[in-house]
């Protein structure tokens, strides 16, 4: 079910409970802002998933209430996710999903990077 973007904080989420290592994940990277780790159903043949350390429930919560430090760690870290898995020659796609009509599902950012393959023009 989608959530609602402008709910609070839910620490009990899961990926509040990966991030503090609770629930087990496929991590591949780790720095002071940001973890990423294996989309558990794949979409694509690459299909991550980065996540800020701090709270936050949605791009919107993050671009109100992230530091600058915070933002710019976690579109680096994005960055360099994408680099380090090889996808930067060819390409690939960031996606985030905010609130009902954008489908979220889980209610702490994330931003889904896809690739290994042409994906056309959109993902619906
Ligand atoms: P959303 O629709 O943008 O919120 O996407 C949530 C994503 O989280 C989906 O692609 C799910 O497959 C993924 N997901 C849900 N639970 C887990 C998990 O425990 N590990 C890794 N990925 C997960």
């Amino acid at each position: 079910m989608p959530i609602d973007a402008t709910q609070p904080y839910d620490d009990q989420n899961i990926f509040a409970k990966i991030l503090r290592g609770e629930i087990p994940s496929q991590r591949v990277y780790d720095d002071e802002f940001a973890i990423a780790f294996h989309d558990i159903a794949p979409q694509a043949p690459t299909h991550l998933l980065v996540i800020p350390k701090g709270a936050y429930v949605s791009w919107d919560d993050f671009a109100a209430r992230g530091s600058d430090a915070e933002i710019a760690g976690f579109v680096r870290a994005v960055g360099t996710v994408a680099r380090a898995a090889g996808l930067v020659e060819p390409g690939y796609r960031l996606l985030a999903n905010v609130g009902q009509h954008g489908h979220q599902e889980v209610p702490h950012l994330h931003v889904h990077i896809f690739g290994g393959a042409p994906l056309g023009p959109m993902l619906a």
